[in-house]
């Protein structure tokens, strides 16, 4: 289905859970933290229920995310499940990687195509200053995971805003140099916590790279998203770019964004439209759901306001975790 800007909204990001096992500093950080209550997430049936219902829009990719979806008892069968429903082409999903290393082959058996994985630092203090886990030695046993699991990609996603460690996110490219990963750089986004780190624009972090590795060259790869891509001399993957506060793309923006308690966000940046869970467990149809969803990509904004004023009415509260990012 097209949105009112002609834009084809075929891809769904469905958070599964807002819990996580980090604390990031740009996005949990370390407060006290509210979590949804366990029953007001979207069950299996009802998350199949939604998707049945998107895909009939013309939705036939999936991104999994949360919180941690790893965190999400019983995943590979929520993905074999999702799977069956005609129109579903493609699952792909976003995690911190802790749980990779005994879960990478499950879900590449169940279908999943792609992983993405967080890794801001290639330095244990550092990432266990950021993240509040010395975990840094189970990502990269998780990401070594995923390479053997047989995903057709697996990328790693850094986050560049300034001040987030005094880590230097350069040194992360350092992965795609001997493993056939993509390494992808993030700006931070004024959500949650991460309205504290502004963001490292792409200039300044190409600048670091080239000095390091030599020049980078653009590449046609694209991906479900919005990153651009770069060949490096003598890199077995590549690294990209994806800067929604310098080059911002929401022209081509394709996403629609369910949370985790059934809230419909047309943008990453606004208030969910419409919550189906209240209206599954009112007993709606899947003409209904299908209604709600047509009304929410109807009315996906034109583009986020990350430029603006944040108190405005009508944008997100809520953190990355609790929206699904
Ligand atoms: N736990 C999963 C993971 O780590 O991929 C999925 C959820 S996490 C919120 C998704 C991605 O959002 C992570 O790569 C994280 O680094 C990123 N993120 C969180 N807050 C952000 C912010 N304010 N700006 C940009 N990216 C952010």
């Amino acid at each position: 289905m097209r949105d009112q800007y002609g834009r084809e909204i075929n891809y769904l990001r469905i958070s599964l859970t807002d819990r996580c096992n980090l604390r990031c500093g740009y996005c949990l950080g370390s407060g006290p933290v509210r979590w949804l209550p366990e029953e007001t997430l979207l069950t299996d049936g009802e998350l199949c229920a939604v998707v049945s219902a998107a895909a009939e829009l013309g939705i036939s990719r999936l991104k999994l995310t949360g919180g941690e979806p790893l965190l999400r008892p019983g995943l590979p069968e929520l993905v074999r499940r999702l799977y069956e429903i005609p129109g579903i082409e493609d699952i792909t999903l976003t995690t911190n990687g802790l749980l990779l290393p005994e879960q990478a082959e499950k879900l590449a058996e169940a279908g999943v195509s792609g992983v993405n994985i967080s890794l801001d630092t290639l330095n244990r203090a550092s990432y266990a200053a950021l993240t509040g886990t010395d975990g840094l030695e189970r990502v990269l046993e998780g990401l070594d995971a995923a390479l053997c699991a047989g995903f057709s990609h697996v990328k790693v996603n850094c986050v560049s805003g300034e001040g987030i460690t005094d880590r230097n996110p350069a040194e992360v490219a350092e992965l795609a140099r001997t493993r056939q990963v993509w390494v992808r750089y993030i700006e931070t986004m004024p959500l949650g916590q991460g309205k504290n780190y502004a963001p490292v624009a792409r200039a300044a972090l190409m600048k670091e790279l080239e000095e390091r590795y030599g020049p980078l060259t653009p590449v046609n790869e694209r991906g479900n998203g919005p990153a651009v891509y770069y060949s490096v001399p003598d890199f077995a993957g590549l690294v990209g770019f994806i800067s929604p506060c310098s080059a911002p793309f929401c022209d081509g923006c394709n996403r629609l964004r369910l949370t985790a308690d059934g809230w419909v966000k047309p943008c990453l940046q606004y208030q969910g439209t419409v919550n189906l869970r209240e209206l599954l467990r009112a007993g709606a149809s899947g003409e209904m759901l299908k209604a709600a969803l047509s009304a929410a990509i109807r009315s996906k904004p034109k583009g986020h306001r990350f430029a603006e004023d944040q108190a405005q009415t009508g944008l997100e509260r809520r953190g990355m975790s609790a929206i699904g990012g």
